[in-house]
């Protein structure tokens, strides 16, 4: 009785579809580790949301400290004046972050942060008199947002279509996943680098003299958590250096402690120019992004501006005095209760429980890194998603929130976790698995 348009109604704001009304799936209400659902039942979170609520549902010091700041300050133009509030996050957030990756421009999502990185990258290599530098390269199968920048280096065709030819000039190196190969990996697969070479050929059939930035997110999240090679991001950083081309990651999902440390920068040990932030910033709580930028990037822009060139860009609220007071908040409890390394300590956990999935029905990959993890089905010919959709529905039946891209299903819950919960929701997953057609 569920069809497809079921799934789209997930993804886009068209609630008036007839399909998803019909068959709704309501959530109401959310505390810690759990939604309750509109018919009263509880629903274990296997996804923080959507990749966001790192810190679990509820949290009543962010209710409480955006409750405050709405009565204090509830709203100030950051153009020609300002309030504390970016300035304190700022200085906070930055302390979580490689040393020079030291200033921070806040926008409101994931996708503006994707577009206002790469308008950086591209400002920043006009100004410094590399105004040829205007190509960009992303992934196949990389989702940036839905902004057209974020379309533009993208690499989902549904998300590109109508707009390819719109946006700005775009090569895509191949995606980093390979089934056969990476078959039931655990952790980061030790083979594969050499895909990053595949950025060496898109220099060569362009010029390096054309291309202004490359944006990778660490690890493909939205579409099925599909993992860097053992030395895939330090080759596409050292091919970067080499040709004076700005490396961009886009950490949305991998930023804020889903690896086991705050950015999945520390994790890989990969230093980039630009690092993209949104959902975890907020605990998912209030909309909010940031892009943080290294010191030599800041500092050619802003002295450009002294000259007269101007980088005009920001958004009425960028920097929000709630925003800021509710990603504060966030900070105080991911530090306070450690949960930017806590996946550390749950990671072997979390790695055996999702292999444990391993032989059961209709099963052909699982993937696993942090507190981040994705299973493979085999589509069903000619209906590919409808068994991963198929998956999501009777899980969510059983009380259990997993994410269907396609027939790839993602795991990524909040940081709080326990661990007889991570059991609780691969035994459902591996209870619902024989159940499908
Ligand atoms: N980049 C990445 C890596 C994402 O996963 C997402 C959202 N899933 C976005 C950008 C877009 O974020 P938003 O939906 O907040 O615009």
């Amino acid at each position: 009785e569920q069809t497809s348009l079921d799934l789209e109604a997930f993804w886009m704001p068209f609630t008036a579809n007839r399909q998803f009304k019909a068959h709704p799936r309501l959530l109401v209400a959310a505390e810690g580790m759990y939604y309750t659902a509109s018919d009263g039942r509880s629903i274990l979170d296997g996804t923080a949301g959507l990749w966001c609520v790192n810190a679990g549902h509820g949290r009543r010091e962010i209710a409480e400290a955006v409750h405050r700041q709405l009565l204090q300050l509830d709203f100030a133009p950051t153009f020609q004046m300002g309030h504390p509030g970016p300035f304190e996050l700022a200085e906070r957030l930055v302390k979580l972050l490689p040393a020079d990756l030291n200033h921070v421009f806040f926008t409101n999502s994931g996708s503006e942060s994707v577009d206002t990185a790469l308008k950086i990258a591209i400002a920043y290599q006009g100004i410094r008199g590399q105004s040829k530098r205007r190509r960009l390269v992303g992934r196949q199968r990389a989702y940036h947002g839905v902004n057209f920048g974020g379309v533009a280096v993208g690499g989902i065709g549904s998300n590109r279509q109508f707009f390819a030819d719109l946006t700005p000039g775009v090569d895509h190196l191949p995606h980093t996943h390979d089934l056969e190969k990476n078959a039931f990996t655990r952790g980061q697969p030790q083979w594969g680098g050499e895909l990053a070479d595949a950025l060496e050929q898109i220099i060569t059939n362009r010029g390096a003299e054309t291309i202004a930035a490359v944006i990778v997110e660490p690890i493909a999240g939205a579409t099925g958590v599909l993992l860097p090679p053992l030395h895939y991001l330090q080759r596409l950083r050292d091919i970067c250096d080499r040709h004076d081309i700005l490396l961009i990651f886009d950490e949305v999902i991998s930023g804020f402690g889903r690896l086991g440390t705050p950015f999945a920068t520390q994790y890989f040990g990969v230093i980039p120019d630009l690092v993209t932030v949104a959902k975890g910033i907020t605990n998912g709580n209030v909309p909010m992004g940031a892009v943080f930028v290294r010191q030599g990037i800041y500092d050619t822009i802003t002295q450009a501006t002294q000259n007269g060139i101007e980088f005009f860009h920001g958004y009425t609220y960028s920097g929000h005095p709630v925003a800021c007071a509710a990603s504060l908040a966030t900070l105080d409890i991911y530090e306070r209760e450690g949960l930017l390394t806590r996946a550390q300590q749950l990671a072997a956990h979390w790695e055996q429980a999702v292999h444990s999935l391993k032989g059961a029905p209709h099963l052909i990959d699982i993937r696993n890194l942090g507190l981040l993890a994705a299973i493979e089905l085999q589509p069903i010919p000619g209906q590919p998603g409808a068994r991963g959709f198929e998956l999501f529905r009777r899980c969510f039946e059983q009380g259990v929130l997993v994410r269907a891209a396609g027939d790839s299903i993602a795991f990524s819950p909040p940081l709080i976790i326990e661990p007889s919960q991570i059991d609780q929701i691969f035994a459902t997953v591996a209870a619902v698995l024989p159940q499908l057609a």
